[in-house]
């Protein structure tokens, strides 16, 4: 059985589908906060799920997990994942981030699980020195989330030394798209993101999608990021496990398409998929962006086998059934 923390939110909803899908049971574990009980209810739908909502912070929420279940692994997501939020609040996510996942890996050490798939991010090489960023770029956060991040790849460097605990590190760059099917998806609040916040601003609510910034230097002025889709993201986690039973040895690998876009081409590529003009302003540029951030992911084509299938097209066009689902989801408790 496959444990999988904050499988209520948007990746880990995707990698539960991806684990049900090729015959796992999974065990949902979730504090709602940020995920949403209408996800975990889609995720019964699919396959064979059970659900425990709890929070990482309080030891015996999670140790209930490992008394009542057989889990054999765990693929671990849940967290906080907003930069500016952690600048404002590091308490709040030293405290989830770190501090709950060090209770996570104390339980599994406790109940001899020992295999974890972890959710990291390329916020953890900070500022780039060198595109494409491959594994060995210098790690310095330049936020806490990133720093919260960090801190977990060292612990899980440790708790492999001292316990024999095995983890995979994936490093994610940007995320887009949505199940194909729309069962579940992108659904933040507030939504901060750039492909659903230029599909949510056609849908005539008052908000003029932003453009944060366009004299960065780069082809067209804007910032340049990796998109890569997230049932290729789900996949590399289904993959990533099977390393770990396969080899029982630690690793770390970047996610990505190695392919950089520009927030032009990714506001272009949607009024082509959706074949209408967006309205569109030019703003500030929003603090703490790079100006180009995209991966070499070599490593994990190699090594796990992963490829990304799906193009930038794909995840605009799955992202938009979904945004047009979106009501009816969040109304059908
Ligand atoms: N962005 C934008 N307008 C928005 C949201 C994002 O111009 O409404 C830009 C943002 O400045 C960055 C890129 O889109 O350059 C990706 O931002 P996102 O928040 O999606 O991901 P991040 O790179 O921060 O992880």
């Amino acid at each position: 059985m496959i444990l999988i923390t904050g499988a209520a939110g948007y990746i880990g909803s995707h990698t539960a589908i991806n684990f049900l899908n090729n015959g796992y049971e999974v065990v949902v574990f979730d504090n709602l906060e940020n995920g949403h009980i209408q996800t975990v209810n889609a995720l019964k739908k699919i396959g064979n799920v059970h659900f425990v909502q709890g929070d990482l912070r309080n030891i015996s929420d999670i140790e209930s997990v490992f008394e009542k279940y057989k889990i054999d692994a765990v693929i671990h997501f849940a967290a906080f994942a907003l930069v500016g939020e952690s600048v404002e609040n590091p308490a709040k996510y030293y405290r989830n981030n770190v501090f709950g996942t060090m209770n996570l890996l104390d339980i599994m050490v406790k109940y001899d699980v020992k295999k974890i798939v972890f959710s990291s991010t390329c916020a953890t090489y900070g500022e780039p020195k060198y595109t494409p960023i491959d594994e060995n770029h210098p790690q310095n956060p330049i936020n806490p989330y990133g720093n919260s991040k960090l801190c977990v790849e060292y612990m899980l460097k440790d708790y492999d030394v001292a316990y024999g605990l095995k983890s995979i590190r994936l490093r994610y760059f940007n995320v887009a798209g949505c199940d194909e099917e729309a069962r579940v998806g992108e659904w933040h609040e507030p939504e901060t993101h750039l492909v659903p916040n230029i599909l949510k601003s056609t849908f005539g609510n008052g908000k003029k999608f932003k453009i944060f910034g366009n004299d960065y230097d780069t082809v067209d002025g804007t910032c340049i990021r990796d998109y890569v889709n997230v049932e290729d993201l789900a996949e590399a986690h289904r993959l990533a496990y099977k390393y770990l039973c396969d080899n029982n040895e630690s690793n770390v690998f970047n996610l990505g398409t190695e392919q950089g876009d520009s927030v032009k081409q990714v506001f272009d590529t949607c009024e082509k998929v959706l074949n209408r003009k967006i309205d569109v302003e030019i703003v500030e540029r929003r603090p703490g962006d790079p100006a180009k951030l995209y991966a070499n992911a070599s490593k994990a084509k190699q090594i796990l086998g992963w490829s990304p299938k799906r193009t930038l097209e794909n995840s605009i066009q799955s992202a938009y059934k979904w945004e047009c689902n979106l009501d009816n989801f969040k109304n059908n408790v």
